[in-house]
């Protein structure tokens, strides 16, 4: 699902902190994602295939963890593990370019409810992260505006 091997490989940077502070989570949740960014990194790099951890926002647990094919992750036990849970998830996978998200990545964030927060993080040490979304757009506007009509994304 997630693919990143196709572009260039940065060699694993033993130097970099592999460190995040995202706003809005505590200092625990953050420091695991923390240690899930190096982890993934360091793995993939080892093993040269991807890995995928998904650290819950609230407790800060690993609470389910994949190693990828070669060249991807997100396969069928993630949907399953995805479909039974109510909570909500930082998605830190590594990405062996240290380049920023794919395509796949945006629409994993976007379209799941359930991932919160996406994150890439490169064996360069190089980290993109991005969080919370409006998850859905009614129709109503601000200032109380209607949209009226019908259409494949409105709810009329
Ligand atoms: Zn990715």
């Amino acid at each position: 699902m997630l693919r990143d091997f196709g572009a260039n490989i940065a060699p694993f940077n033993e130097n970099a902190t592999f460190k995040v502070n995202i706003n809005g989570l505590t200092a625990k949740v953050n420091e695991s994602i923390s240690n899930a960014c190096l982890e993934v990194a360091k793995e993939g790099d080892k093993r040269s295939c991807e890995f995928l951890i998904l650290v819950n926002i609230k407790t800060g647990e690993w609470d389910y963890q994949e190693k990828g094919m070669e060249n991807a992750v997100g396969g069928h036990d993630f949907f399953d593990f995805l479909a039974n849970t109510n909570n909500k998830y930082a998605f830190v996978h590594n990405h062996p370019s240290g380049m920023t998200f794919s395509f796949d990545d945006l629409q994993t964030f976007l379209v799941i409810d359930s991932i919160d927060v996406m994150v890439a993080s490169g064996h360069n040490g190089k980290i993109f992260y991005i969080k919370g979304k409006k998850r859905k757009i009614k129709n109503k506007r601000p200032g109380g505006i209607q949209l009226r009509g019908k259409g494949p994304d409105r709810n009329n």
